[in-house]
């Protein structure tokens, strides 16, 4: 076991996050492709342009065409790591979607997802209705950014997919979000067709329970039964962003029988509907909003480090997904056979905290979660802990499947733009790992704000200039055989990409 984590450890260092060309033969590989590789649909490159964007020597710097444009004048640029997979495993895509109401569908409360059958599963063809009138539906505006690890597979198919699980579950919701639109502070409950429904539910679900008029029941005011918890219109969108995530994850670990789809890859995704940005993350993409100079943070990473009580909680509850060869108890260093019977710091799922325990022969075991930082892994495997795909991962050379200690579910904060008056340098800024390895939120605010305050506030392309900036700052420069950025330090040798968005426009939208 020992050598098998040693040499796990050993190929996965700078890990299985860091890539691997070859993965994408690992599993499936004599399945057709689910997509070919590309770059993002909206950069409109050629074949060649990007087979040429591909060279891990000159790492040019990819930007939107001036004839090209994204909702909100949105900037966007990118460029390929320095070398570790042949692709660029980043993906994005950007769009403004138009949600149609489903023909014939009423709103029932407390009707979920899993009602939905899965032959209507989303393939990307024909659920973006442009035909429809806005009477007809919602529309709204949807940027996307996928990272990749041990192949492309998985962040192609979902910067291509979660788009249209996004609007499969908003279509049940239109009439009652275009009803949010007009009094949005009105909740579910109180709209009589609903308040209706509601109450005769709740009233056969109660009288099934006994609990009105039951023999020997104490008498309760009738109210006690007709009360329904608040739910806010924006928890709604909350839901359905959630449900959209696991669906698409549903959809990668369905087709992988048929299709060819490598790897997995985090997603951090923005949906503007109604006034308000959703931000979505599962990985350890960033958002921020630059307000004024100010930064405020727009998501949390999910990283072995961070979820490390879910993850040993769920190795406490479920043993038999450590394979006996893994212990879920945190120590601050491998403990040794000579150790055994000694004392020894540790910490266990319920602790924030350290304490001491007499080391036993369990504790000898690998640790679920080893290494600091960058280098945290989940089973000497995987440095990041929520995203989609991953359903074929094991540890190496082994059948222990880490997926189950994965989650697909993003967290989602909301940012109501109509709260705040924004000017013309106010950006929301969505970049992977690659740019936030190299860069802190000062410095990349520092510099978006610095660059903006240069540009002619009119200049359209003023966005991507600004992301261009920002992708050159932590990509670097070439010296001595290595990437440098300011201050001689090491230049991100990931992929980078970044979307700049104007928070002004949506205001003028709006
Ligand atoms: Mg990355």
């Amino acid at each position: 076991m020992l050598t098998r984590v040693k040499s796990a450890v050993a190929n996965f260092m700078g890990g299985i996050m860091a890539g691997s060309s070859g993965s994408d033969h690992a599993n499936g590989s004599d399945l057709p492709q689910r997509f070919p590789y590309v770059r993002p649909e909206f950069l409109g490159l050629s074949q060649d342009e990007i087979e040429c964007s591909a060279d891990h020597i000159a790492r040019p710097i990819l930007i939107l065409k001036e004839t090209k444009r994204l909702p909100w004048t949105t900037g966007y640029a990118e460029v390929i790591n320095a070398g570790k997979s042949t692709h660029n495993e980043d993906q994005a895509s950007c769009e403004v979607m138009f949600v149609k109401k489903k023909a014939g569908v009423q709103f029932t409360p407390n009707k979920t997802s899993s009602t939905k059958r899965r032959s209507s599963l989303p393939n990307g063809e024909g659920l973006q209705l442009k035909e429809s009138s806005e009477a007809d539906g919602i529309t709204f505006q949807y940027w996307a950014l996928f990272d990749g690890h041990a192949g492309a597979g998985a962040a192609v198919v979902a910067s291509k997919l979660l788009q249209h699980h996004i609007i499969e579950q908003l279509q049940d919701l239109v009439d009652i979000l275009k009803n949010s639109a007009v009094l949005p502070s009105t909740c579910l409950g109180e709209e009589p067709e609903t308040a209706s429904a509601n109450s005769r539910t709740l009233t056969r679900a109660a009288s099934l329970r006994g609990a009105v008029g039951a023999p020997g029941s104490p008498s309760m005011p009738q109210a006690r039964f007709f009360t329904e918890k608040k739910i806010q219109h924006e928890c709604l969108i909350i839901g359905a962003i959630e449900n959209a995530f696991k669906e698409m994850d549903l959809q990668i670990e369905h087709e992988r029988s048929m299709y060819n789809i490598s790897g997995g890859c985090t997603a951090l995704i923005v949906v503007y509907l109604l006034g308000k940005l959703y931000v979505a993350n599962a990985g350890d993409s960033r958002a921020i909003i630059i307000r004024n100079g100010e930064i405020i943070p727009m998501s949390s990473e999910f990283t072995p480090e961070t979820e490390r009580q879910r993850l040993q909680y769920l190795a406490f509850l479920q043993p038999h997904l450590l394979g006996n060869e893994f212990t879920h108890l945190e120590f601050p260093r491998r403990v040794q056979r000579k150790e055994l019977g000694k004392m020894m710091l540790f910490r266990d799922f319920n602790m924030t905290g350290w304490a001491y325990k007499t080391i036993e022969d369990d504790d000898l075991k690998f640790p679920l979660i080893y290494g600091e930082g960058k280098k945290a892994r989940v089973m000497a495997t995987i440095g990041v802990t929520r995203g989609l795909g991953d359903h074929d991962l094991k540890v190496h050379d082994s059948n222990i499947c880490i997926k189950p200690f994965l989650s697909s579910i993003p967290e989602v904060r909301v940012y109501d733009l109509m709260q705040y008056e924004h000017g013309t340098d106010d950006v929301l800024i969505l970049a992977t790992d690659g740019l936030w390895d190299v860069l802190l939120n000062e410095e990349v605010s520092e510099s978006v704000t610095n660059f903006l305050a240069n540009c002619d506030p009119d200049d359209p392309h003023r966005y991507t200039l600004a992301a261009q900036d920002l992708v050159m700052r932590a990509r670097g420069v070439l010296k001595d055989r290595g990437w440098r950025i300011s201050n001689d330090r090491l230049g991100s040798g990931d992929d980078i990409s970044v979307y700049v968005i104007p928070l002004i426009n949506g205001n003028k939208l709006s």
